[in-house]
């Protein structure tokens, strides 16, 4: 068994074990130091003890699986109306380069109704195999269906990485699997390679309030499972002329869900669609009231863009959630982002630092924005915006 304990003796109660512990799983009871139930058996407090007054005894892995019968990366291509969403071609884009570096297929999974133009467009697009299972009845996106044919499919085909999209669907399914299976799961991720000293996938992503990057291995369990948010992968281009081979495993589809979807609304979320937009303008608290984030939207109509917040004013209630960008927001990748307003905080900057074009208007010229951005405008928005919004409609008729 996996244990951790201070040795009382050893322990001089300097706090530095304290100061290390990232979960707070450190408290000090007089001059000793104390580990709470809280600990997640990190280790991190092990090294920082320079009196080796830490113990910490890692035991075997329980349920490890032979990790040598799994093999083949797997992307759940999400559909709608048997179109492919951009996210799986993304997940193509990320899974191919993850199979040639293994030598091993890319395979498809996707799961609705009426699927054979996807199977077409998502082997143009990477895959090797697309693996569809279709079914009136699977039409629409349901949870405990889509989990259980999943769930039969890996048990069955055993891949050694799957890739899902940090989209509403993919968020929800991909915990259900990964708790089903008994694996892991690293979400968000923002970069995926193969370790080539041993095969194994890293996966990359923004830790503790985006201060720092998190590389996370999943050694003993099978498949290596993540999800990417839109836009953070590049989709290859697509070759009409790539043969690969469609399958239709067999599977028992659920008939008796606790779930039926009775009807599909289309959201305001969808309707703003940050997420697809070539140009976004963005407004923060520099823009001084809510009222003013009407020249964001007016910059937004005229150059047929999409209007984007930072937290801060979503926060105050100057504008929805629903157009947030940043690491609890959303993740963009226009060709151009105007930022009017807002300051650069690494948490903003983790959703749209792809950008192409970064055009930053900021009063402070020390601003971090101005760090990533391709155009600095220093002054007050309220006085560029404007004269923004006469030039191009000037420019763009
Ligand atoms: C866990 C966590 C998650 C977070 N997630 C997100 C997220 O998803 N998205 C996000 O945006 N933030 C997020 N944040 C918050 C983030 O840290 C910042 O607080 C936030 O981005 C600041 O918003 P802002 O730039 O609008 O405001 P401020 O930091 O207050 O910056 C305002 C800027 O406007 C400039 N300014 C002032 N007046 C003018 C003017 N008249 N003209 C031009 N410029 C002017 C100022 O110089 C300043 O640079 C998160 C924070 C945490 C801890
Ligand atoms: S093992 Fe990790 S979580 Fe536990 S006390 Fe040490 S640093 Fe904190
Ligand atoms: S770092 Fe080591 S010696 Fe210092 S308080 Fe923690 S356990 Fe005790």
């Amino acid at each position: 068994m996996s244990g951790i304990r201070i040795i009382e003796e050893s322990c001089i109660g300097c706090r530095l074990c304290v100061k290390a512990c990232p979960f707070g799983a450190i408290r000090m009871d007089g001059r000793k130091a104390v580990i709470l139930d809280n600990c997640t058996l990190c280790g991190i407090c092990v090294p920082a003890c320079k009196f080796n007054a830490i113990d910490y005894e890692k035991g075997p892995v329980s349920n490890a699986v032979d990790i040598t019968k799994y093999s083949g990366v797997w992307i759940f291509a999400e559909q709608k109306n048997g179109v492919p969403e951009p996210i799986s071609y993304e997940l193509l884009g990320a899974g191919r380069k993850l199979a040639d570096d293994r030598k091993t297929r890319l395979t498809a999974v996707v799961i609705g109704d009426k699927l054979s133009d996807a199977c077409e467009k998502l082997i143009a697009y990477g895959a090797d195999e697309v693996m569809a299972v279709e079914d009136g009845s699977l039409a629409v996106y349901n949870d405990e269906s889509y989990s259980d044919i999943f769930v039969q499919m890996i048990r069955k085909g055993r891949p050694e990485i799957l890739l899902m999209g940090a989209t509403t669907y993919g968020r929800s399914l991909a915990p259900r699997i990964a708790s089903r299976i008994n694996t892991g799961l690293t979400a968000d991720c923002t970069r995926l390679e193969i370790d080539p000293a041993d095969g194994k996938l890293l996966q990359t992503r923004p830790a503790f309030g985006g201060n720092l990057m998190a590389t996370i291995i999943c050694p003993n369990h099978r498949p290596q499972m993540a999800t990417v948010r839109h836009k953070v992968m590049k989709p290859l281009e697509p070759d009409y002329s790539r043969k690969g081979l469609v399958t239709r495993p067999e599977v028992s589809i659920p008939r008796e869900t606790s779930v039926k979807v009775r009807e599909v609304v289309k959201t305001i979320f969808e309707m703003v669609s940050l997420a697809e937009a070539d140009v976004i303008v963005s407004g923060g608290r520099g823009l001084g009231a809510p009222e003013n984030f009407k020249l964001i939207n007016e910059l937004a109509e005229v150059l047929g863009g999409a209007v984007g917040a930072s937290r801060a004013t979503v926060d105050a209630g100057w504008i929805e959630y629903n157009h947030q960008v940043g690491q609890t927001g959303q993740t963009v990748g226009p060709h151009v982002y105007f930022a009017c307003g807002i300051s650069g905080a690494v948490q903003h900057l983790a959703g749209m630092s792809s950008s192409d074009i970064i055009v930053a208007i900021n009063k402070n010229p020390d601003a971090p924005i101005f760090k990533v951005a391709t155009f600095g405008i220093v002054g007050d928005a309220m006085e560029i915006l404007p004269l923004l919004i006469k030039e191009f409609k000037a420019a763009l008729g």
